[in-house]
């Protein structure tokens, strides 16, 4: 009889914001297949037996091979056991969990995705930034920042869209704050930088659309990190916790 694979997300980082449903697979798992964004805290609460399987990429190596993932996924499943394919965020927004889904459904192993609490409305929630408000906000678009991807996406729509969150965006913000501001947004729409958002060392960098790229260089920002544009920005004075607004930079 063959296992089964369980794509869970694991949330933006703080290891109290996975769901439920999620933990009790992990607490199941009889196979742990995880990436860089989770919180190695989580491991923990996989069975002491239970094998764990890093396969994270460092940033920049997206060529790392998927289909070794998908390749170490059927194995395991086919072996009979319970694979829980541990994701930060979560797995059907910018995961590549529907890759390893569709490869599941060729190889005819049984698959379940359990949804994660994703960084892109997470992270910014808790640095009191809402992504929609009224009379502010009536919608926001998850992009991605990635260049490839970036080719096909329509900046002269985006840029007129009231929220951005552009995820995997920190080492081209030169480019992509170029690319707004050419299809017409204004330079002093607010911006804000959140690097390891719901994590301790979180850090927040505010500025404008046309002074961030520059500010962000000038102060040096890790990953992970969300770029957010948007007025939304502006409510982060009287919604922000008292400690994130003091680690500002
Ligand atoms: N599936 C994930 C996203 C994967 S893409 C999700 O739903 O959250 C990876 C990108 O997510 C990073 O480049 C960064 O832009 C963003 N990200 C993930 N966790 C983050 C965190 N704790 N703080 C800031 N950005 C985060």
């Amino acid at each position: 009889m063959s296992g089964k694979v369980y794509l869970v997300g694991a949330g933006p980082g703080d290891p109290e914001l996975m769901t439920v449903r999620g933990l009790r697979c992990l607490r199941q798992a009889d196979v742990v297949v995880y990436d860089r964004l989770v919180n190695p805290a989580l491991l923990d609460e996989a069975p002491a037996r239970a094998e764990r399987v890093f396969v994270g990429k460092a940033p920049g190596a997206h060529s790392c091979a998927q289909e070794e993932i998908h390749a170490i996924l059927l194995r395991h499943a086919r072996a009979g056991r319970t694979v829980v394919r541990l994701k930060g965020g979560d797995p059907f927004v910018f995961g590549r969990g529907g890759e390893e889904a569709l490869a599941c459904l060729e190889a005819g192993i049984d698959w379940e995705v359990v949804p994660g609490v994703t960084s892109a409305t997470s992270v910014p929630a808790l640095a009191g930034i809402p992504l929609t408000h009224r009379a502010v906000s009536g919608a926001f678009a998850v992009v991605t920042g990635h260049c490839m991807e970036g080719d096909r996406l329509d900046w002269d729509a985006l840029a007129r869209i009231d929220t951005l969150v552009v995820l995997m965006g920190v080492s081209r913000l030169p480019l992509i704050t170029a690319h707004l501001l050419r299809h017409g947004r204004a330079p002093e729409t607010p911006a804000a930088i959140l690097e390891k958002g719901t994590l301790p060392d979180e850090r927040v960098l505010i500025g404008t659309l046309g002074s961030i790229a520059a500010e962000t260089a000038r102060v040096g920002v890790g990953t992970p990190a969300i770029l957010l544009v948007g007025e939304v920005v502006r409510l982060r004075e009287a919604l922000a916790p008292e400690a994130l607004l003091a680690a500002a930079v």
